[in-house]
């Protein structure tokens, strides 16, 4: 082979090596300039976000994320407004029975009442128990049917009577009362109640008051007043649904709640469908004082939630079946 090719084909290899050093070294620089570009980008729109806004006038990432997920354009306003961290947004989006519609709700009801706690405020702000007693009333739904809510805001007509009660057992009744009666399913459980509760305590569950017309509530409440008694109308012993109990051994209502059978039926009551209504520490929920003697019918399941819950009967119907 001739010398002078062989040197011209080594110059062109020399060529070709040089141009695809720059051609890499330059597509390197562009590629580095692309990336640092799109991500100098992505830091200016983050921090036209909310979630980074908020995060800089000092919550936490995580807060941050949970308020932008929840809430509305409007409220991420307000809270940037106020310019600094307030815990009240999210302890009130973490409360386990938070509902949407009442949002506004509870930071005006926790900031007029700062010393109650965050579950109190949803659970008062949900059943309407932050207003007035019988402020804002409304007629009780009846299609519900074992789960029909009457309390001091939901109220039955005055014309409301059940259609399916059956009267109790004498067995339970105290002479002059004999004509005790309530919903069938009622009548039902508590007799498998009370024969559980012979057989284990030998003594006889009483019925003290059961279904009681609006008519009976007018003279209920004439004579005990508000304070002890509900409107006509807001009574739940109207719905069929609800009874006073006792024992033969411990026939007022105080004494029962504090007898072994009494405590025995707060506690296992969920197992034949029924909750105590007015418990103790949620007074302020229910608007009624303590009552270990009177029990409502809900079913077994509801029952069972609502107990395993710790929650009453006005809590329960407000976020799980009012929403
Ligand atoms: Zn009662």
């Amino acid at each position: 082979m001739p010398k002078k090719r062989k040197k011209k084909r080594i110059r062109l290899k020399e060529g070709f090596k040089r141009f695809m050093v720059y051609f890499i070294a330059i597509t390197l620089i562009a590629i580095y300039a692309i990336t640092e570009g799109i991500k100098v980008h992505r830091i200016m729109e983050y921090h036209k976000t909310y979630e980074y806004k908020i995060t800089e006038i000092g919550y936490p990432i995580e807060e941050a994320k949970l308020l932008c997920s929840k809430l509305d354009n409007k409220y991420l306003d307000s809270i940037l407004a106020e310019g600094k961290y307030n815990e009240i947004y999210y302890k009130v989006l973490t409360e386990k029975y938070y509902l949407e519609k009442n949002y506004e709700k509870y930071l005006e009801y926790k900031i007029e009442n700062p010393k109650i706690d965050y579950p109190k405020v949803i659970a008062l702000v949900n059943t309407h128990a932050n207003q007035e007693w019988y402020q804002d009333s409304k007629e009780a739904d009846i299609n519900q049917g074992y789960l029909v809510l009457v309390n001091k805001f939901h109220y039955l007509k005055e014309d409301y009577e059940r259609k399916d009660l059956e009267p109790f057992s004498l067995n339970y009744a105290y002479g002059a009362y004999g004509d005790n009666k309530a919903a069938k399913i009622v009548v039902e459980s508590f007799d498998r109640m009370q024969s559980d509760v012979k057989e284990k305590f030998k003594v006889q569950i009483m019925i003290n008051s059961s279904y009681r017309t609006f008519k009976n509530q007018v003279e209920t409440h004439k004579y005990y007043g508000d304070a002890f008694a509900a409107r006509p109308g807001f009574s739940e012993h109207q719905t069929g649904l609800g009874i006073d109990i006792s024992s033969l051994k411990h026939p007022g209502g105080k004494e029962f709640g504090e007898s072994e059978e009494g405590k025995w039926i707060i506690e296992n009551c969920w197992r034949y469908g029924f909750i105590i209504r007015y418990p103790l520490g949620k007074e302020d929920i229910t608007g009624y004082n303590n009552e270990p003697w009177h029990f409502r019918y809900v079913g077994e399941q509801i029952a069972k939630k609502i107990y395993e819950e710790n929650i009453t009967f006005d809590e329960y119907y407000a976020y799980y079946i009012e929403k």
